[in-house]
């Protein structure tokens, strides 16, 4: 599948196909300027692609250079910023060049934030190989690191000159990893496509084992929806790229309490965040209880935790809301938080008081 992304001034296409990473070299051609190229990726991702990458680079003609950073979401810093940036800079990257970004969010994230900054703004091409950065992060322009302040504070809004989303990329992903990025999938889905959420019911089950049919569809419908939301609001002023966000308020306090670690991935906490945003909507009267548990036993089918109580977590909800304190969007006790009328029925509520999510919180810790 080809997916444009209209963004005004910089429209770019998001192409999805098993093999891509092995085109790479074909479809990067048009996008570099005489014979070579600089790839940024991480050690774990190198071990698996550069061969590939690197092969169909030269098959072409072009010959790359190769910054391979540690893996790991700590690479996000200003160190690695600079490095990076100071590196293109050596293999004598110009503005109209284009750097490519191989690896998932973290090696996306950085590559892109470093591209925004040479020669104030040099091209990059996205090449995600994580199931999380070919449905997310990969499309729309968002760069960040992560700061003393926190994650994601520091950034620029840079959109790729390409995208290529290779699902063959995942034969090599660890299985938590992919059912991490699977949260993001069904997100789609719970936002405004009520098809789409019965698509992954019925057929979840055959990306998580690797179907190639069942992944291609699920990336496709996902960048779909996710191009169409940047297009109509691409540097968040209209509330609608907001929508991106659902079950990330209570994941992102999840994430904080358990230290942003292994014990939970960013999908496995927006894969609960989502299951409390419904279960907190049916508390709200806006939502009926049977739409929340199927909500619930999708995520708990895919592997992924949907319930706060078996995170064996030593919180409360006060502890728990306190993270949400720091919320950028936090306003007068109260926060724009994303609840559901139904499944495929997502809005932005903005009379959410933080004391009422602390009470739901604790009476979730309580059902065990
Ligand atoms: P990641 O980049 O750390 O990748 C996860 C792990 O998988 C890493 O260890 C990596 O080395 C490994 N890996 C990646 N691809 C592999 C492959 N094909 N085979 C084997 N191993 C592979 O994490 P992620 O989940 O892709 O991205 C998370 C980051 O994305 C976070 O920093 C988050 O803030 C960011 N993010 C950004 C946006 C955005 O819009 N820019 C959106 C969502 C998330
Ligand atoms: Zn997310």
């Amino acid at each position: 599948a080809v997916i444009p992304v209209n963004i005004a001034g910089a429209p770019y296409e998001v192409r999805i196909e098993a093999g891509l990473l092995a085109a790479a070299g074909k479809h990067c051609r048009p996008f570099i300027r005489g014979g070579k190229v600089a790839v940024v990726t991480d050690e774990r991702v190198a071990a698996a692609w550069r061969e590939t990458v690197e092969g169909s680079l030269a098959a072409e003609g072009i010959a790359s250079e190769w910054l391979v950073l540690p893996a790991g979401e700590s690479t996000k810093s200003w160190e690695n910023l600079a490095r990076t940036a100071e590196w293109l800079l050596e293999q004598g990257v110009e503005r109209k060049d284009s750097v490519i970004a191989l690896g998932g969010g973290v090696i996306g994230d950085l590559t892109g934030f470093a591209a925004s900054m040479v020669k104030r703004g040099c091209g990059f091409i996205q090449m995600p190989t994580t199931l999380l950065a070919q449905v997310d992060s990969s499309v729309g322009g968002k760069t960040a690191i992560n700061t003393a302040a926190g994650k994601n504070l520091v950034g620029a809004f840079h959109q790729p000159v390409l995208v290529l989303a290779d699902p063959l990329a995942l034969d090599t992903l660890p299985p938590r990893e992919t059912r991490a990025g699977y949260a993001e999938v069904v997100k789609y889905g719970l936002i405004d496509d009520a098809e789409f959420f019965a698509w992954c019911e019925a057929h979840g089950s055959d990306l998580l084992a690797g179907e190639a049919a069942a992944r291609e569809h699920a990336i496709a419908k996902s960048v779909e929806a996710k191009a169409r939301i940047v297009a109509a609001d691409e540097k968040e002023t209209l509330g609608l790229r907001a929508l991106l966000n659902l079950g990330h308020t209570f994941g992102h306090a999840l994430e904080a309490e358990t230290g942003f670690s292994d014990r939970l991935l960013h999908g496995e906490g927006v894969a609960l965040g989502m299951v409390l945003a419904a279960r907190y909507s049916v508390r709200r009267g806006l939502m009926n209880g049977q739409d929340a548990e199927r909500v619930a036993a999708h995520i708990a089918a895919a592997g992924l935790p949907a319930s706060i109580a078996a995170l064996g977590m030593d919180a409360d909800g006060a502890k728990l809301t306190a993270h949400m304190l720091h919320d950028k969007k936090m306003d007068a006790g109260t926060l724009p938080f994303l609840l559901m009328r139904g499944i495929g029925e997502t809005f932005l509520a903005k009379d959410v008081e933080l004391a009422d999510v602390a009470a739901f919180l604790d009476a979730e810790l309580a059902r065990g």
